[in-house]
C-alpha cells in the first residue's frame, strides 16, 4: 500500500511512537510524508519516506493530489485540533479528498 503520514507539529511525538511501535508493518509498505514529519521519521526510524514539501508551504496538497489521482491506499494525519494553523484551508481540502476518494 501507499501510505500518507502527516503529523502536527505537537503530534509528531505521538506519530514517533506509532511509527516506532509498527515500524515492522510500515517497512512492508511505501511510505509518504510531509516535509518535517517525513524527515523525523527518517531521522528516528530505519524507515524510508518518500518526502513532500513540508504542510504549511504545499505538502498536504501534494498529498492531496495523490489521493485525487487514486495513487494513495491510506492517510495518517494526526492533527493539533488546538493550535491555529496557518495552512488550515489546506487541511481541509485534504480531509475532504479522503472523503471523496
Ligand atoms: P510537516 O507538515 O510534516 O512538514 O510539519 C505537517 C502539516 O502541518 O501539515
Amino acid at each position: 500500500m501507499n501510505i500518507a503520514l502527516v503529523a502536527h507539529d505537537k503530534k509528531k511525538a505521538e506519530m514517533m511512537q506509532l511509527v516506532i511501535a509498527y515500524e515492522s508493518v510500515f517497512k512492508q509498505h511505501t511510505l509518504f510524508g510531509t516535509g518535517t514529519t517525513g524527515k523525523r521519521i527518517m531521522e528516528e526510524t530505519n524507515l524510508q519516506v518518500h518526502r513532500f514539501m513540508s504542510g504549511p508551504l504545499g505538502g498536504d496538497q501534494q498529498i492531496g493530489a495523490k489521493i485525487a489521482e487514486n495513487e494513495m491506499d491510506l492517510v495518517i494525519f494526526l492533527r493539533d485540533p488546538l493550535t491555529a494553523q496557518p495552512h488550515e484551508q489546506d487541511v481541509m481540502a485534504l480531509m475532504r479528498l479522503c472523503d471523496v476518494h
